[in-house]
């Protein structure tokens, strides 16, 4: 199996942690400067190990191994969420990198190789998993034009121009040269630590639906208007709430999450009754099906709230991510490395975030394992996972990539 640099891995993530490091965390958003200077570093060290690199024009960064034997495809993401964590992202980044050197270095391995990734804005200050999705060719150059910084404004097209990166090509990965794509995380949740355990062994991302619903019904004065004679889009929008806290745990699966992650009322007076309410609803799980029962039931109560009244709800459906599932090759190759370095402390469990190797399952074989997070925290500054669980995750991480290299 190839061997990892324990103390190389760690110098590593530690050095990427200066670039634009805030506490013990990082503010690294996409296109920045620090987030550009992570960006050329790691092109540097691809250099440095002899594979040709790029950094196309959507600020993927590839480095392709010169090699005629089975490649696989490694990597994640190095900006962060603003004021966040170290390890979201560059964690993978670094253990394709040093499964790429480890490859490199040994004999059994002649003529395979890794070729690392680093997809740009996985964290969505521009959009929906822009780099992944242009690396699988499935953003236009409208979409870009369309791509604004949630936080700053900027155009996307203004961000790529300043960090010299427009009117390059944008790289499409040629699927076919890969036995596939296999990406590590930190897992952003406690069911690892709080059962003891070292490696995540990632059956499948989970998919979402997300709504819009909007409650329309008369705004008066609250204090003149009979309680009987009202039509308050508030109260409307908060028997949805409630009735949905009652059907769908009837319904859902084990892990299936739902969330009402804002409620607007207007015009947002205590005197005034309000006349129209709006909430953003979001449910997640790695079952299609489930997906579409459960949407069927969101759909039937919000007939059932037009029917009885007295105020009109309109439900209008956001964005749909489907649920990737994780080949099942991938998954033996993690769990049997995981079995061989850290015996039993192991578990095979869905993603509830998204991430990248959802998109790459569109196009070939993908695979993700987790590493323990300290107290679950993620998307934070205090985000951690101790020395000791990112260096085995590394070197099960290369295990794995040497088990699905040999093939
Ligand atoms: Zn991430």
């Amino acid at each position: 199996m190839p061997t990892i640099d324990a103390e190389r891995v760690l110098r590593d993530l530690r050095h990427l942690r200066t670039m634009g490091a805030f506490k013990t965390g990082v503010h690294r958003p996409a296109l920045s400067a620090e987030h550009l200077a992570s960006m050329a570093w790691l092109k540097g060290e691809l250099e440095a190990l002899g594979h040709q690199t790029t950094i196309d024009g959507i600020g993927n960064v590839f480095g392709i191994a010169p090699v005629n034997g089975r490649k696989l495809l490694g990597g994640s993401h190095l900006e962060s969420q603003n004021y966040a964590g170290w390890l979201d992202g560059p964690l993978g980044v670094v253990y394709a990198l040093e499964a790429a050197r480890a490859v490199k270095a040994d004999s059994a391995l002649a003529g395979c190789g890794v070729d690392v990734v680093a997809w740009c804005d996985e964290e969505g200050h521009f959009g929906h998993f822009l780099g992944s999705r242009s690396g699988i060719g499935q953003v236009s150059e409208s979409d870009i034009d369309a791509a604004v910084d949630r936080t700053s404004g900027t155009t996307m097209r203004e961000a790529l121009k300043a960090a010299g990166l427009d009117g390059r090509p944008r790289v499409t990965v040629d699927a076919k040269r890969y036995v596939g794509f296999l990406e590590a995380h930190i897992e952003q949740g406690d069911w690892l630590e709080a059962n003891k355990l070292k490696v995540g062994v990632v059956t499948a991302i989970v998919g979402s639906r997300n709504f819009n619903i909007t409650f329309e019904g008369v705004q008066n004065h609250a204090g003149t208007t009979r309680m009987a004679i009202r039509r308050d889009a508030g109260v409307a929008c908060a028997r949805l709430v409630m009735a949905i806290e009652k059907l769908f745990p009837t319904i859902c699966g084990p892990r299936t999450v739902w969330t009402t992650g804002r409620v607007t009322l207007s015009p947002g007076d205590p005197s005034i009754i309000p006349g129209r309410a709006e909430m953003l609803f979001q449910f997640r799980d790695t079952d299609a099906d489930l997906l579409d029962r459960l949407e069927v039931a969101l759909r039937g109560l919000v007939e059932d709230a037009n029917r009885e009244g007295p105020c009109t709800v309109v439900l209008e459906q956001n964005r749909k991510g489907m649920p990737a599932a994780m080949a099942e090759s991938f998954q033996v190759a993690v769990e049997t490395s995981a079995e061989a370095r850290s015996p039993g402390r192991y578990t095979r469990m869905p993603s509830g975030a998204g991430h990248d190797a959802q998109i790459l399952a569109a196009v070939m074989p993908a695979g993700m394992m987790f590493v323990p997070s300290i107290g679950g925290i993620s998307h934070h500054w205090s985000e951690n996972t101790s020395d000791e669980d990112i260096v085995l995750g590394a070197q099960v991480y290369a295990d794995a990539v040497g088990r699905l290299l040999q093939g």
